[in-house]
């Protein structure tokens, strides 16, 4: 029978679970404030509101089997009442409740014994002592893609960095000079299935991703490091869902986790293409119980690049997107009618064939170089 699935959200990455609801036979469902979301137009249906409201949420519930999230920033206490009803949430609520607090998170993440920065949570200048410049400080709440981390160098930027600050809840983490970022995307069913995509390795600037090539370079001992962090998290959380996890590689190797996002992930975007079920079908799949598709590359490799806002404007650079997909690329357009500075407006992918993850990272990181000079240019 055809199942109904709601989303808390309405930006990409519910458009893109839109994509692919038909094909898993599936109605979706969102709750998200403005007629001019990304997803709104291709939902079967939308109950307009604020994605905190748990009232709205009320009213989403009424349609669905389950529900969803495409944005983790929600009022858990007021959707507890509706769970306490009956309402079913994958993610649970309880899988959700460790991760949405930067810190909390990583009080979580070491009770799970799992290696992450040096951090301490910031209450007063004493709190600094044991850390040294470059250090990074972090908005406890509410940060994303970069927004609410800041890298500080020296006693003189903190000084005055933080009156900025004046009562928002801040994390003091050590500053990790890592090899590489990487990336990776778990998921389990209700039943407990479990799968893990490929890891990538994913580049940013100014803290926000640029682009992200898979699969990346891993020793076995890494790759089994990586397997058993997954594992451990989404049987810890008792997690129903796709989970995206950031990691450091440091150049002695070791691997740390940055943070984990209870959600479908930027750094999962090449599933779509690459592939043989994406993240978006996977955390259908995943919440509807279903039996999990398969993780495998549907050729040796890929890089995603996203497409960022670089200025204000209304344009929809169809002539630069056409430039970009004559290279033989997948371009994505989150068709939103406002660009603006660091906006995620669209994200490309491209295959890879080479035969090493080595050659796979240099020839992607050339298409990467290629596509932003045409998108920035
Ligand atoms: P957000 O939730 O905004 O994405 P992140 O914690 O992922 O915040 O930080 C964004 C980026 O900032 C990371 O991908 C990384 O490049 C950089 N960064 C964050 N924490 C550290 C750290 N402890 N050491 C070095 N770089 C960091």
């Amino acid at each position: 029978m055809k199942k109904t699935v709601g989303v808390i959200g309405g930006g990409q990455l519910a458009w893109m679970m839109a994509q692919v609801a038909s094909q898993e036979n599936i109605n979706l469902v969102i709750q998200t404030p403005s007629p001019t979301d990304s997803a709104v137009s291709l939902a079967s249906k939308t109950i307009f509101g604020s994605i905190d409201d748990a009232k709205i949420t009320a009213e989403l519930a009424e349609f669905c089997d389950v529900i969803t999230f495409e944005n983790e920033f929600v009022n858990l206490e007021e959707l507890q009442t509706l769970a306490d009803k009956g309402v079913t949430f994958y993610p649970r609520l309880s899988s959700l409740s460790p991760l949405l607090d930067k810190y909390e998170q990583r009080c979580f993440l070491q009770q799970q014994g799992l290696p992450t920065p040096h951090f301490k949570a910031y209450e007063s200048s004493s709190d600094f002592d044991n850390f040294s410049f470059p250090l990074v400080l972090k908005t406890r709440r509410h940060g994303y893609d970069g927004q609410g981390t800041i890298i500080i160098k020296s006693p003189s930027e903190l000084t005055s960095i933080l009156p900025k600050f004046d009562n928002i809840p801040l994390l003091i983490e050590e500053f990790v000079p890592f090899d590489r970022e990487l990336a990776v995307i778990g998921v389990r069913n209700p039943l407990g299935e479990i799968k893990i995509y490929p890891v990538v390795t994913t580049y940013q600037k100014n803290q926000v991703c640029r682009w992200v090539i898979a699969p990346t370079m891993l020793t076995t001992s890494q790759q089994e490091t990586i397997n058993s962090i997954v594992q451990t998290l989404l049987i810890s959380l008792d997690y129903v869902g796709v989970l995206g996890i950031e990691l450091f590689l440091t150049k002695k190797g070791d691997i740390l986790v940055n943070e984990t996002a209870p959600r479908t992930h930027n750094s999962g975007h090449y599933t779509l293409d690459a592939c043989v079920t994406s993240q978006f079908a996977m955390q259908l799949q995943a919440v509807t119980g279903k039996k999990l598709g398969s993780v495998d590359l549907k050729s040796s490799g890929a890089v995603m690049v996203n497409l960022l806002g670089f200025e204000n404007a209304d344009s929809d650079y169809e002539e630069k997107r056409e430039e970009i997909m004559r290279l033989g690329t997948f371009v994505h357009w989150y068709g939103k009618n406002e660009s603006r500075l660091g906006r995620k407006l669209g994200h490309v992918t491209m295959l890879l064939d080479e035969d090493t993850p080595e050659k796979n990272q240099e020839k992607g990181k050339l298409i990467a170089q290629q596509i932003e000079s045409i998108w920035y240019s």
